[in-house]
Order: C-alpha cells, then sequence, then structure tokens
C-alpha cells in the first residue's frame, strides 16, 4: 500500500509555498492541499491594495497557475472544510465526516479577522477583509458619493482607506488608540502616516471608542446606516469596515492536544511537539532567534521563511539560514518597509525629513544596536537596516542621523 504521503491543512499562502518548497526539494511523495476557500492558493496583500481598486487581475492575484498544481502532481481539495485532527490515527476528519490518513501534516491554516462582541455587528454592510470574497464585498460597497467609516486604523484598514480614496468614495477612520497604527509602528511613522491620508481627504479619528453599529432608522435592523461612539455621536456610512486585527485558527490544533499560546506553538524548524505534525504562517507561534524571544507574526515574508523550514525539515536539507522577519505596506505612492521587530527599544533615530515623504525611523536598543527599521520610500535604508538587524553590532547613532553618510558604509 502507498504511503498516505503530506497533508498541508490549509490552501493559504503559507500552504502553497510548502507545496511547492516540498517539491523544489525534491520530495516524490503525494502531496495534498486542503482549503475552505473556493479557489487555489493566492496572495491577500492585493486584497486592500490593487484588487480593491481594480488594478489587479485573478491571475496576478493567484500565487501559481492552476497549471502548476497538475504538472507538480499536487493535489488540490478546495471548499474543504478540515474538522478535526486524530493523531493517534495520523489521520484528518473533513467536515464531511471523510477521514484523510497522512505521515506528516503541516497545519497551515492561518488566522481570521478579529470580531466585535459590540451591538450591531452582524448588520449588512459590516465588513471584514481577510478573503478575496470579503474584497469583493468591500469593493462592491465602495465608490464616489459613498462613505466607508473603517474601524481600525492599522495596516489593513488605512490600505482600505487609501484604496477607498482612490475610487472616489469618502473614508473615515476611528481609531481607539491617541495614534494610528499605535501597536505597530513608532510615532513618527504614525504622525507621517496620518498626514498623509489627512491630505488626501481621509478623515481620522483617534482616541475614538466605538460602542456599536446602528442600521437605518437608528435601529439595529436593516442595512448599517451609521457607527456609535462612546459620546454618543452616531457617525453616518453606508459601509463599515472592521480592520482591528487577527486570531490564529488554532482550535483544531488545540483539540488535538497540540500546544497554543496565540497560535501554535512551533521551533525554529516549524514543528509542533508531535514529530508528524508541522505549522507554517500566520498560525504559528514561532521562535525569534534574533530577539531571543518568541512570537506570531503575520507577514509573507514570515509564511514563505516557515514554509521552506517545514520542507527543508520533511526532506533531509539543511535548515534554511534564520531571517530577519519583514512586512511592507503600500498606500497612495507611499511604500513603506518595515525590516525587525520593535522589541527593547531605548531610542528612535530618525533619517532624513518626514515632510519630503522620503525617509526611515532606526530602532535602537540600550546596546545601540539595531532592532528593527521602518523605511518610507528609503530602499537602501531598508536593505542596510536588515544588514545591522542581523549583524547586531552597535551603530552611531549621530552617523546614521545623518543624510551624508552613506548606508552601505554604515551597515558594512
Ligand atoms: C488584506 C490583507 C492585506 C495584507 N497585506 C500584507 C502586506 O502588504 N504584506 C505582508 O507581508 N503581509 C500582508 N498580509 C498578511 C499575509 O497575507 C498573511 O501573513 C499570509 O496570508 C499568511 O499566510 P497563511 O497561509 O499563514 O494564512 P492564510 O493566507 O490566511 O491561509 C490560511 C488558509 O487556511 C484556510 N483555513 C482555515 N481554517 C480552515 C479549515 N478548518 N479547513 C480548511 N481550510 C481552512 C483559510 O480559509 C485560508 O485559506 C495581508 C493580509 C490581508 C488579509
Amino acid at each position: 500500500m502507498p504511503e498516505p504521503g503530506i497533508i498541508i491543512a490549509g490552501a493559504g499562502h503559507a500552504g502553497g509555498a510548502a507545496a511547492a518548497a516540498l517539491r523544489q526539494f525534491g520530495w516524490k511523495g503525494a502531496i495534498t492541499v486542503i482549503g475552505n476557500e473556493p479557489i487555489p492558493p493566492y496572495q491577500r496583500p492585493p486584497l486592500s491594495k490593487a484588487w480593491l481598486t481594480g488594478d489587479a487581475t485573478a491571475e496576478s492575484l493567484a500565487l501559481r497557475p492552476e497549471r502548476f498544481y497538475t504538472q507538480q502532481t499536487i493535489t488540490l481539495r478546495l471548499s474543504t472544510t478540515i474538522a478535526a485532527i486524530d493523531r493517534a490515527a495520523r489521520a484528518i476528519r473533513l467536515a464531511d465526516g471523510q477521514t484523510l490518513p497522512y505521515t506528516t501534516l503541516i497545519l497551515a491554516l492561518g488566522a481570521r479577522a478579529r470580531r466585535l462582541p459590540l451591538p450591531g455587528f452582524d448588520l449588512p454592510g459590516v465588513l471584514e477583509l481577510r478573503t478575496a470574497a470579503d474584497a469583493d464585498r468591500l469593493k462592491a460597497t465602495i465608490g464616489p458619493g459613498r462613505r466607508i467609516a473603517i474601524i481600525g486604523g492599522g495596516y489593513i484598514g488605512l490600505e482600505a482607506a487609501a484604496s477607498s480614496r482612490a475610487l472616489g468614495a469618502e473614508a473615515v477612520v476611528l481609531e481607539r488608540e491617541p495614534r494610528l497604527l499605535a501597536r505597530v509602528a513608532s510615532p513618527p511613522l504614525s504622525e507621517f502616516f496620518a498626514a498623509a491620508h489627512r491630505a488626501h481627504g481621509v478623515i481620522i479619528h483617534t482616541d475614538a471608542q466605538v460602542t456599536g453599529l446602528v442600521g437605518q432608522n437608528g435601529t439595529e435592523r436593516g442595512r448599517v446606516a451609521g457607527v456609535q461612539l462612546a459620546d454618543g455621536t452616531i457617525l453616518p456610512c453606508h459601509a463599515a469596515l472592521v480592520g482591528v486585527g487577527a486570531i490564529p485558527n488554532d482550535e483544531i490544533a488545540a483539540a488535538a492536544g497540540l500546544r497554543c499560546e496565540n497560535g501554535v506553538v512551533v521551533d525554529e524548524h516549524a514543528r509542533t511537539e508531535d514529530p508528524a505534525i508541522f505549522a507554517i504562517g500566520d498560525l504559528t507561534n514561532r521562535p525569534l532567534a534574533l530577539y531571543g524571544r518568541r512570537g506570531r507574526l503575520e507577514s509573507v515574508p514570515n509564511a514563505l521563511e516557515q514554509a521552506r523550514q517545514a520542507a527543508a525539515a520533511i526532506t533531509g536539507r539543511p535548515p534554511p539560514a534564520a531571517e530577519v522577519p519583514w512586512f511592507w505596506s503600500d498606500q497612495y505612492d507611499i511604500k513603506l518597509q518595515i525590516a525587525g521587530l520593535p522589541h527593547d527599544v531605548a531610542r528612535l533615530v530618525v533619517r532624513g525629513d518626514p515632510s519630503t515623504g522620503s525617509f526611515a525611523v532606526f530602532h535602537l536598543d540600550a546596546d545601540r544596536r539595531v532592532q528593527c527599521v521602518e523605511s518610507v520610500n528609503t530602499p537602501a535604508e531598508f536593505m542596510a537596516g536588515r544588514l545591522m538587524i542581523l549583524k547586531r553590532r552597535p551603530v552611531d547613532a549621530a552617523a546614521l542621523a545623518d543624510l551624508s553618510s552613506n548606508m552601505k558604509d554604515l551597515a558594512a
């Protein structure tokens, strides 16, 4: 009887990348990728950007052309929900009751949009943005003469605001914290993005506590017509997008007894505590070797890195070198690239003038080592910053702030 083979649970960015990496690394056995969405693995970043504005095609959204999976004899089972893992039997159970055995299981179930336990949250027109279907629903509601209320001033909310403006809609961003991107960016970067969005006509309310969503005629019925704030104000809107973070889809893993702490706990090879089960992507709580801690990352580079880690471990290849975490965001003509993570930051060094639209913020720890760099339209600072983070050497803060000093020399 043939070996059951590898099952990849979740047909998203990490799952699709893991299937490709396994073949690239020489895995000859069966690979089955199972996902509950109706389309083959695709890229989510365009959903809030080019896909929303109509500047991307379905082909460009796809991670790989469909023929890739046929050519590589990778079986795709789409629109299929995985309900449970039976670790003792080495099998997964599908929602329709079928069981499928595995030799190795790679969990790549991603994360889902966080929901707010607020009155009116379920009204029609209250949207979230995680899948292509979500993006299509959102796209259908925005256009000239429409006003979209965006709850949450994080990256997805801000990208959606920029795309809404590009489509001629009014965008109002409601952020609970005193500044945009409060959880994920430095104060200079938050200020820069607030100014950029205001310059494009986005209305921003910080310290805005949303207490509910109201339907037509002020009731909790009908289509959403407004967002209610703690001070009693009702902000009228035609649609509301809730972008308040994501939570890992780790319930199936936890129910199977795998350790989960804000994500499935894995090691630097993407292994769980069960040697037959790996976990990758947004789903995982992973070691962050450069920072001597663990964390859950939500980014494409992380999904790709862990896909390679798992594929290397399964095929007996040497583990890929540890990477500096990174992330990007595109809003209007602003290209933000962030390398590293802002842990243990003692000091910020700003290089360049934010009012020029091109600058970088370096985060240094108490030993003057670069922990993170936020670069706005400055790819050289991003590249050099990445190297500095990897090298873990103290840097000269004055030289870093001096635009006449060469980034390559500073990183050497
Ligand atoms: C709108 C948006 C914009 C983004 N922009 C950026 C960006 O600019 N840069 C960047 O680096 N990152 C960005 N990201 C993050 C990036 O897309 C994610 O980090 C990446 O998709 C993670 O890949 P993943 O495979 O772990 O999860 P996902 O891509 O979410 O894939 C998980 C898949 O598993 C499926 N699934 C879950 N449970 C089950 C089940 N029980 N049975 C079957 N299938 C299941 C899910 O439906 C999904 O298809 C963005 C994300 C979003 C939503």
